[in-house]
């Protein structure tokens, strides 16, 4: 079996491979859905994923140059105070910072080793200097050590990403990774974006690593996609009680200790629908 013609790898999809081969092999060879709750609250669950995806809409809306007002209106009007409270956050301490020519939910596609490569930026800003920095908007509580985010696949795949194919976004010119800088922005901390400026050094090891990363997966024979031996990474996958790991959801309280986002979960992309670059 192989994967389909048309198949983007992403931080998601890639995510799941490093995380366990087996989830891979489940959700995208087989395309099995889910079978089980990803927690045991499960309305707590879905509202923060509500209440996260509502949080992004006002970010974008924003940034697309809706008055901030009519905006604050609408957060203040929101069912849960949380958002209104994200909101003037967001208005003191990120406004400030986009200013420049924005790129909002831009999607950009490099190829690695003949593979498709695909990210989906909350924000790509060019400023005057013909830097670029992208922002990644969070909502999970706990915010993870700038180590982790500089290992997350996510980081390593948006900046390459960026760096190969952004150039449309600068003005036709070629981009220098060191051009580039990610932010993540978690509400949970608003005065304090983890910034991480890319470099030559990084881009390469990120060219070699993600490179080896899908050619791996692209050369594994069905039969090799292993489970993990780390059953941790069980306790919040909906193939649990599929792979006899456990029956019991994971705890929600426990959830943002794990930091996962769980917007996350349910906003797969639709790779068909997204051409080579799009914006
Ligand atoms: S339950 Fe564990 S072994 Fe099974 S797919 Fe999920 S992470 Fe992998």
């Amino acid at each position: 079996m192989k994967l389909p013609d048309n198949f983007y790898f992403s931080q998601s999809n890639l995510q799941d491979y490093v995380d366990c081969p087996y989830r891979f092999y489940l959700r995208y060879f087989l395309q099995l859905k889910w079978p089980a709750l990803v927690v045991d609250d499960a309305l707590a669950f879905e509202r923060r994923g509500q209440i996260g995806a509502r949080f992004h809409h006002l970010i974008q809306q924003y940034l697309h140059g809706v008055p901030d007002n009519r905006i604050s209106n609408l957060a203040g009007a929101d069912p849960e105070p949380e958002l209104a409270a994200w909101w003037e956050d967001f208005l003191q301490f990120v406004a400030p910072m986009v200013v420049g020519q924005r790129y909002v939910e831009a999607a950009l596609s490099t190829s690695l080793g003949g593979h498709r490569l695909l990210a989906k930026f909350d924000l790509v800003l060019l400023r005057a200097d013909r830097s670029l920095d992208i922002f990644d908007w969070k909502t999970s509580r706990r915010v993870p050590r700038e180590a982790l985010l500089l290992q997350r696949l996510q980081t390593r795949l948006y900046r390459l990403i960026l760096a190969e194919a952004g150039q449309d976004l600068a003005g036709g010119q070629p981009l220098n990774p060191d051009q580039i800088t990610m932010h993540y922005w978690y509400a949970s901390q608003p005065d304090n974006p983890v910034s991480l400026p890319y470099s030559l050094d990084a881009f390469r090891s990120d060219r070699v690593y993600l490179g080896e990363l899908v050619s791996e997966i692209a050369a594994r024979s069905e039969t090799r996609f292993g489970r993990t031996e780390d059953h941790d990474k069980c306790r919040y996958c909906v193939y649990r009680s599929h792979c006899d790991r456990g029956k019991q959801a994971g705890d929600f309280d426990a959830f943002e200790d794990v930091e996962i986002d769980p917007q996350d979960f349910g906003l797969d992309i639709e790779f068909d629908q997204i051409a080579e670059i799009a914006f």
